[in-house]
């Protein structure tokens, strides 16, 4: 497994980070949770990713169980702070300092943990000062809570005005955390580009499209039994955006290309964002262990520029770039 450093940090991370958004408390069993973290540990994955509304703080409390007896010092925990926790109230969301202290102190409690290495605004907020928000970023920071600060889904205009504040209160934000894959691609105008300037790289989410890029749902076929798109706890929804029959056929065409480099498909689409020099970590989850032992494989890969074009020509349109796209909510959800 090969580490990349975050951001103009000195933190090095695993390029591939389980995340247990949807599987964690969730769609699958506690034991099989379990299962997926030792199988991560086992291939070489150090790196964790959660956040506290995963559901409803019970995918930190599986992760940081699952993690109990691991040595601290070899792992690096990310969480987040900013959809609603707990019973949902006025103060139970947002960028506020009142959630975010009270926010980073649930979540080490989920955790059992002293600190965790990133914490990260999961959205802007636009009702909260920036400067409020960086400052009690600074003061958790300063606590000895997070030893980093990231955001998730910020816009370029937001990191750069984020960025500023944060070097103002004396600390700086390394990471943005924004969807990408091959068949999403709204970061790579704005974004990207505004990050490299910034010190800011990206840990990047869905980078499966989560599940599509694996090839395993067929156009005009129902989903594979126990799949993300049968789950009717938030899979299936979340999932929806590329469950089309243009979009499924055009990732068929990605098989030839997979199996030419002697590749699943599951392995080029995680290799594939990991070509991005922006990119230090793609965030990729898993239902099962042996989801988790096929996809570290695609640690170190390199994929000829041939075969990126391939791939190219293989999606077409059914390719999002369109950086508009890069939004949090105006108003916060509770
Ligand atoms: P992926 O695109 O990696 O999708 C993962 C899902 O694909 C798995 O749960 C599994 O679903 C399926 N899968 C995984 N491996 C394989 C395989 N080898 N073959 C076939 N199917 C496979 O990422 P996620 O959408 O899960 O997101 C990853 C992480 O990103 C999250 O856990 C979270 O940490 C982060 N995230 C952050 C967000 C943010 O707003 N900041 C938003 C969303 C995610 P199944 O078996 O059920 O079909």
């Amino acid at each position: 497994m090969d580490y990349r450093y975050l951001g103009t940090s000195g933190l090095k991370i695993t390029e591939i980070t389980y995340g247990n958004w949807l599987t964690h408390g969730s769609q699958v069993e506690n034991d099989v949770a379990t299962s997926c973290v030792k199988a991560a540990l086992d291939a070489g994955i150090s790196t964790f990713d959660t956040a506290d509304a995963y559901a409803n703080g019970a995918a930190e409390e599986v992760l940081g169980s699952a993690l109990k007896t691991q040595r601290r010092e070899s792992l690096e925990v990310f969480t987040k702070v900013y959809w609603p926790v707990g019973p949902k109230g006025p103060n139970d969301t947002g960028l506020s300092r009142k959630h975010i202290m009270e926010g980073i102190n649930g979540s080490l409690r989920r955790l059992q943990m002293d600190y965790v290495d990133l914490y990260q605004a999961h959205r802007y907020d636009h009702e909260t000062p920036l400067e409020e928000t960086i400052q009690a970023f600074a003061d958790v920071v300063r606590s000895g809570k997070a030893l980093y600060i990231g955001v998730s889904e910020w816009s370029a205009q937001q990191l750069r005005d984020g960025q500023a504040l944060a070097r103002q209160a004396g600390f700086s934000i390394i990471s943005n955390q924004p969807q990408y894959s091959a068949l999403y691609r709204v970061i790579e105008a704005e974004v990207v580009p505004a990050s490299k300037e910034l010190g800011i790289s990206q840990v990047v989410w869905s980078p499966m499209a989560q599940g599509v890029l694996s090839g395993k749902y067929l156009p005009g076929q129902p989903a594979p039994e126990g799949s993300r798109a049968t789950d009717e706890k938030g899979g299936k929804s979340t999932i929806s955006r590329f469950m089309d029959d243009g979009v499924l056929t055009a990732v068929q065409k990605l098989k030839p290309i997979a199996d030419e480099l002697g590749l699943k498909m599951s392995q080029l689409a995680i290799a594939w964002v990991l070509q991005n020099e922006n990119v230090s970590t793609a965030l990729v989850g898993a239902s099962r262990p042996e989801q988790v032992a096929e996809n570290v494989k695609a640690s170190g890969v390199k994929i000829p520029a041939e075969a990126m074009s391939a791939i190219d020509a293989a999606l077409g349109e059914s390719v999002e770039k369109n950086p508009a796209l890069t939004v949090s909510p105006e108003t916060r959800v509770a």
